[in-house]
C-alpha cells in the first residue's frame, strides 16, 4: 500500500516560532514542550506508515493521512491514518510510549511506571480510538454510505501491559499488515469502485479544520517580541536586507537570497491570519510599496478588499506545497493530492 504523509504544517509552525522567539523569551519552553510532543507523535505515525507499506491487498485501497472529521460545530476529531477499501475502513492510531503500561479505569487512563518509581499518567488511547471510530461511523451514516469502520491503537514499542481488558483494540505496530489483511479477508465488499473513489475524494477534503494559528495567540506571545525580517541561520539574529535579492549577517559572514515565501508564511502562521502590504513592509523593514506588492503577488494566496485595504490570506487546502507557500504558476487549482495518487494493492 502506498502512504503519503506530508511534514505537518503545525510542526513547521512550531519550529518557525522557535526561530523567531528571542533566546531569553519566557515562552520558549512551552513551545519546545509542544514541539517535542508533536514530533514524537509524528515519528510514531511514520513508523506505522512503514508497516502499512508492507501490507498487500488485492483490491483498491487508499491510505488517507491527517484527516480532521467534523462531528459538530465545535468538535473535530483528528485521525492520523485511515485505510479505505471497498470492504471497510480501518483507523490506526500510532502510539510511541516506552515501558510498562498500566490500564486504569474511572477515569480511563494509562499509567507508565518510570524507573525512578514516579508515575506518568496519560489519556487513554483506546478511548481516543473509540471517539475516532464513532466520528467516522457518524460521518458515513450522514452521507448514507454503508461501510463498516473499525480500528486499532498501534504501539511502536514492545510494551509490557498490566490490567488490560480482554479484547482491547491494540496491537504492536509490526502486526499492522496481518491485522489489515485478516480484517479485509473476513469482510465482504460493501461498495463498488465508483463509490470507493467518491468516498476517497470526500474524505480527502476533511482536513485543515484544526486551526491553532496564529501561534502568538495560542502561546500568548506579543507579536512585537518576535524577531522580524530574515533570521540568520548561524546566530539566530535578524539579518540585514541589502537589496531585494540579498540579505546578510555581517558578523557571521552569511549572505543569502531572501526567501519571501517563508517570511509570509511565518507571518500567517505566527502573527495574524491575514497580511497587508503595509504589514509585510513593516515586518521586513522595507519602504517600497511596489516591491512588497510584487512579493505578495508571487504566491498563491486568497485576497480580500481592494487597493490599500487589500489583505492576503492562506487557504491551507490549496495554497501550500508541503510546508511552503505555492508560487503562482505552479498550479493554483485545489490539489487533492492523495486522491490523485491511485494507490492500488
Ligand atoms: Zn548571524
Amino acid at each position: 500500500m502506498e502512504v503519503i504523509r506530508n511534514y505537518p504544517i503545525y510542526l513547521h509552525a512550531l519550529e518557525r516560532m522557535l526561530v523567531r522567539l528571542p533566546e531569553e523569551h519566557p515562552k520558549r519552553q512551552a513551545v519546545q514542550d509542544e514541539l517535542a510532543v508533536t514530533k514524537a507523535g509524528y515519528q510514531g505515525e511514520l513508523e506505522v506508515d512503514r508497516h502499512i507499506r508492507r501490507t498487500k491487498l488485492d483490491s483498491p485501497v487508499r491510505v488517507l493521512t491527517d484527516l480532521e472529521i467534523q462531528v459538530d460545530e465545535e468538535h473535530t476529531i483528528q485521525i492520523d491514518t485511515l485505510i479505505l477499501t471497498t470492504r471497510g475502513i480501518w483507523i490506526l492510531e500510532a502510539k510511541r510510549i516506552w515501558g510498562t503500561l498500566v490500564y486504569r479505569e474511572n477515569p480511563r487512563r494509562l499509567e507508565r511506571r518510570n524507573d525512578d518509581g514516579t508515575i506518568l499518567t496519560m489519556k487513554c488511547p483506546m478511548l481516543q480510538l473509540e471517539t475516532q471510530i464513532a466520528a467516522v461511523r457518524e460521518w458515513l451514516a450522514q452521507r448514507d454510505i454503508h461501510l463498516p469502520a473499525d480500528g486499532r491503537v498501534a504501539f511502536t514499542y514492545q510494551n509490557t501491559w498490566e490490567g488490560l481488558p480482554e479484547g482491547a483494540p491494540i496491537l504492536p505496530a509490526r502486526e499492522v499488515p496481518f491485522y489489515i489483511a485478516r480484517e479485509y479477508a473476513l469482510s465482504e465488499s460493501c461498495i463498488d469502485e465508483e463509490a470507493f473513489e467518491r468516498v476517497a475524494t470526500m474524505l480527502t477534503l476533511e482536513r485543515f479544520r484544526f486551526n491553532p494559528y496564529p501561534l502568538c495567540i495560542k502561546f500568548d506571545v506579543n507579536p512585537n517580541e518576535l524577531i522580524r525580517g530574515w533570521v540568520c541561520p548561524a546566530c539566530g539574529k535578524k539579518m540585514r536586507r541589502e537589496s531585494e535579492r540579498r540579505v546578510s549577517c555581517v558578523p557571521c559572514k552569511v549572505a543569502v537570497k531572501p526567501d519571501y515565501g517563508e517570511v509570509i508564511l511565518d507571518w500567517l502562521l505566527l502573527v495574524r491570519p491575514t497580511i497587508s502590504n503595509l504589514q509585510l513592509r513593516k515586518f521586513l523593514g522595507i519602504q517600497d510599496k511596489h516591491a512588497a506588492s510584487r512579493v505578495l503577488r508571487m504566491f498563491e494566496l486568497e485576497t480580500d478588499g481592494e487597493s490599500v485595504n487589500r489583505v492576503y490570506r492562506l487557504n491551507f487546502m490549496s495554497d501550500l506545497d508541503g510546508v511552503r507557500l505555492k508560487r503562482k504558476g505552479s498550479g493554483g487549482a485545489v490539489v487533492v493530492r492523495d486522491a490523485k495518487v491511485g494507490a492500488r494493492g
